[in-house]
Order: structure tokens, then sequence, then C-alpha cells
């Protein structure tokens, strides 16, 4: 969403209920008072959320930096390191994040619950039997506690060769950077009450295989969570690309454009109408990329369509495997000689994941986006279910829904079938006439691509939802 062409989208909106048109910049009066028409629906909410505001400048470059520290300081987080020593290895990282959501729910009068879900696998690159673990807090929400928002980084960490667990691999960058932020995000977010639950994972065995990912997103379905989004932080601390680029000011959000569980027979429906732009992981991108653009300073988010970085990949993609929305969030220029490296000189290049090479104050911002994401979601009512639409053969479009508990209205959105963010809107308040419907005359379904949003009485509004099975959360 462009937040000054909304903003102006929604001034009209308010005028035009107002009896007022907005012709060509210039105000006209259509009658001589702002009356509301008698019986008129619920006004629309104010949009500016000054909780959003004050997150957006929250999170503590100073905390970041001293978790990368301490993570760093483990040698290694490999996970088939030792789990036994207090100094060293993936077993003393475990406990000491453990440790830090502790502190941080005793400062907010025990509001994180702490659970270590893990497993006993073995695989291609793990020879052995290893009991991979995730060290995982939940912030119960205080309205909707089934809904749930993720955000996750990967505590384990690697060296040049991926078997080698015994060399010291600091992976300050990777993923040290992301399970900084997701624990910054618990510091910050815990002194808030939220609507729906917030999950905070640091997970083990990424590199192993998104191994974690998986544990923790089978474990989301074992407690039957309505996940709504994974917001997963892999190598966020880096400004400085490989490429000469020094760019502190972007970061990239990664989505699929289709469902990994879509069906063959969903496939063929989605192909002839589209959608291959809009499942939900895409939708919370371009509602991170908002955000960002009406919130945040310095930082924009560079969406890019694609799962993850190519041939590559990260824990989102377990949680899209199972159903789940998730979206992959890295920093926008990488330098691929501080990743899955030795600490070595090597021709006078300086190799490995060292924290020198992590930028203090732009991972505050890539943290920030985190926890401005997070309680918008979590404030807003859930995306709207059922979303369908009609229309072939006529000049006009009707869009359907289930109105969402907690919801005062639903805001029915489009765009140009080219364009990468929503663009027109129209609110219909839950106490309207039909406030389950809405059709757009003279507006038609061959032209544009469509969604619904929740709007709560206090103006947070859900990402939008894309009609029918490519679209739905
Ligand atoms: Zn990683």
């Amino acid at each position: 969403m462009d937040a000054p062409r909304n903003a102006r989208g929604r001034r009209e909106d308010a005028l035009r209920r107002a009896g007022l048109k907005f012709l060509g910049g210039a105000l006209v009066g259509a009658g001589l008072a702002l009356m509301p028409a008698a019986q008129a629906a619920a006004p629309e909410p104010a949009t500016e959320q000054p909780l959003l505001r004050e997150l957006a400048t929250a999170a503590s470059a100073a905390e970041l930096r001293a978790t990368v520290g301490k993570l760093v300081g483990f040698g290694t987080r490999h996970t088939l390191s030792d789990t036994r020593s207090d100094t060293r290895g993936i077993g003393a990282a475990r406990r000491w994040v453990q440790s830090r959501f502790e502190a941080i729910s005793k400062d907010c009068g025990g509001c994180l619950e702490i659970v270590t879900p893990s497993k006993v696998v073995t695989g291609p690159r793990i020879p052995q039997p290893t009991e991979v673990v995730d060290i995982v807090a939940i912030q119960r929400g205080s309205a909707d506690p089934n809904r749930v928002i993720l955000v996750t980084g990967h505590l384990d960490s690697r060296a040049s060769d991926i078997m080698d667990f015994t060399i010291d691999a600091p992976g300050a960058n990777d993923d040290a950077s992301g399970v900084a932020a997701v624990i910054e995000a618990a510091r910050v977010l815990s002194r808030h009450k939220l609507r729906a639950t917030i999950v905070y994972g640091a997970l083990s065995g990424e590199e192993q295989g998104l191994v974690g990912g998986r544990i923790l997103a089978e474990f989301a379905r074992a407690q039957g969570w309505q996940v709504e989004a994974d917001l997963n932080n892999d190598i966020v601390g880096n400004s400085r690309g490989q490429d000469g680029v020094h760019d502190n000011s972007s970061v990239r959000v990664f989505s699929e454009g289709t469902k990994a569980t879509e069906t063959a027979a969903q496939a063929n429906r989605r192909r002839y109408n589209g959608g291959e732009v809009d499942s939900p992981s895409r939708n919370i991108a371009r509602f991170m990329a908002a955000l960002a653009e009406r919130y945040l300073t310095n930082l924009r988010v560079k969406m890019v369509y694609r799962t993850d970085r190519y041939g590559r990949g990260g824990d989102q993609v377990a949680f899209l495997e199972l159903g789940f929305p998730a979206v992959r969030v890295t920093e926008a220029h990488e330098d691929y000689t501080r990743q899955h490296q030795d600490v070595r000189v090597e021709n006078g290049v300086a190799y490995g994941d060292t924290i020198a090479f992590v930028d203090f104050d732009y991972l505050a911002r890539v943290t920030q986006l985190n926890l401005v994401t997070l309680a918008a979601m979590a404030n807003a009512p859930a995306p709207p279910k059922g979303v369908a639409i009609e229309g072939a053969v006529t000049p006009d479009t009707t869009l359907k829904w289930q109105p969402q508990p907690g919801a005062a209205g639903h805001r029915v959105w489009w765009r140009d079938s080219t364009e990468p963010q929503w663009r027109h809107s129209r609110y219909v308040a839950a106490d309207a006439p039909a406030p389950d419907r809405l059709t757009l005359k003279n507006v038609v379904i061959d032209d544009w691509f469509f969604g619904v949003s929740a709007v709560s009485a206090d103006g947070y509004e859900s990402p939008v939802v894309f009609p029918g099975d490519p679209g739905a959360f």
C-alpha cells in the first residue's frame, strides 16, 4: 500500500460519507453541513496506531549487540556440537536463550510460557541420532489466544564443512542476528497486551536440513494453533553486500506465490482465474511493506516474489509445507564471504561470520519491522474467512466474506492485475445493512485483482485475503 495514496483514498471515502465530493484535488460541498446521513453505518475507524509508532523505534541496538556477542561467545552452535559444556556448543547456547526468555518473563509478571519442543533426528547431515531442541516462548493473546503469529530465527551455526561440529562457527549474522531480533521482540512486546498470541522461536538444526522449523511447525499443528504467519528472520544484520553496495535502509521479504500445499484441482482453477501472486504469505509481505512505508523511517521492504533466495532455503519452508503462511526476512545485500565459512584470511580476503560485520543499527531497524508487523497482526481481527467473488459477464463485481469476530468492519481492496500493492478500497461497517458483502458498481471482475481485510473498532487492519483457495489463510 502506498500510504499517501491510501490516506487520500480514505479521506475521500470519509468525505463521500459526509456528502462531499473530492474533484481534481478540490473539495466540493454537496450540502451545507457535514451531517452524516440518518441511520448511517458506523464510521470507519481511524487507522493511525500510536502503539505501532512507538514500536517503530523501540528496538535497542545495544541489546541486539549484547545478544549476538553472547551467542558468538559459545564458539560454535553447530547442531551436532557439545551439549554438556556451559561455555561452548549448542547446549550452552540453548540454555542461555532459555534463561533470557525466563528473565524477560520475570520482568512482565510471568507473561511468557517457555517450551522446548524437540525430536531425536537422523538424516543426511545428522549421522548419529541427535536431539534437536527449539527454545520457544509463548505470549498468550488477551482476546484471541488461539490465533498465533510466530517470529523465528535459527540458533545453530556452521563452518565451511557442514559436518564439522568442533571448529569455530561464530554465526554472528547467520543467524545470531535473527535470534537476537526474536529475543528483542520478546523483550519489547512482552510489555504490551496484544490480542492474539505471539510465539518467539529460537530454532536448531536449520543448517542440517530445516529440522527445527519442522519441529516447531509440527508443534503448532499439534497444539491446534491457528497460525496466521511465521516471520522467519535469517541473515538480517549485514548492510554491506559482496556486490559493493552499502544499503542500510532496505530489507528483503521473500514470499511464495502459490501455496506449497495447493492441490492439482486448485492449481487448475488458479491457472485460469489468477492467484499466482496472492498467497496468504505474499499478502503478509504486502502488509509488511505497507507498514514499513507508513511507520518506519529509513527502512523500505523490498518484496521478492520467490519463496527464498535462488536454490536456498530457510525454516519458513517447513511452515509453508504444513500450510501455514510464512515469509523470510533477509538483509538486502548479502556477503557470501561471511556465510558458511571457516574464519580465516585467504588471498587478503577475511572470511567468516564474525560480529565485526554486523551492523546493529540496521539490525534494530529490521527488528522494528518485526515488532510493528507482529503487533499490527495480533491486534487486528483475524484475516477474513470465506472470501468469495462473483460478477462474470456483468459490469459489477461482488465480494463476500464471513464477518470476523471482533471486526468493526471489513475493507474491500482492489488493484490492477500487474500492480504490486493494493490500491483502491471501500469500507463496509459491521452494522451496515449488508455487512458481509459489497458490490462494486462498474468495476469489472475481469480487469482487477480483489481482496478483503478485517478492521477492528480501533482501526487495526488485517492482511488482505485474495478470494478462494489461492488466497485463503
Ligand atoms: Zn541461516
